[in-house]
């Protein structure tokens, strides 16, 4: 599609941050596998609840960090729910 070609140069000047990027692909799969085999909300468990997990959540706030952000004991499924509830108690 040659067409769309300057647009997406345009959009590409705008660089995300270094944060928004380690968001990428590899993350997407890394947490899709994460996912399936902790399919369940860790938050919701221990309230006694089965909830499906639908988000990665970093336990530890990675904040940029690559060793944080890629270590998988500081990963834990989460519901949407839960992690929002997480990321508004300001953790
Ligand atoms: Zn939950």
């Amino acid at each position: 599609m040659p067409s769309r070609a300057p647009r997406l140069a345009a959009k590409k000047s705008k660089r995300p941050s270094a944060a928004k990027r380690l968001y990428g692909r590899r993350w997407r799969k890394a947490a899709k596998a994460f996912l399936d085999s902790n399919p369940l909300c860790r938050q919701c468990l221990s309230d006694d609840r089965t909830t499906a997990a639908t988000v990665v959540d970093h336990i530890t706030p990675h904040r940029g960090d690559l060793v944080l952000f890629w270590d998988v004991a500081n990963w834990q499924p989460l519901c949407k729910p839960c992690h929002d509830r997480k990321t508004q108690s300001g953790q």
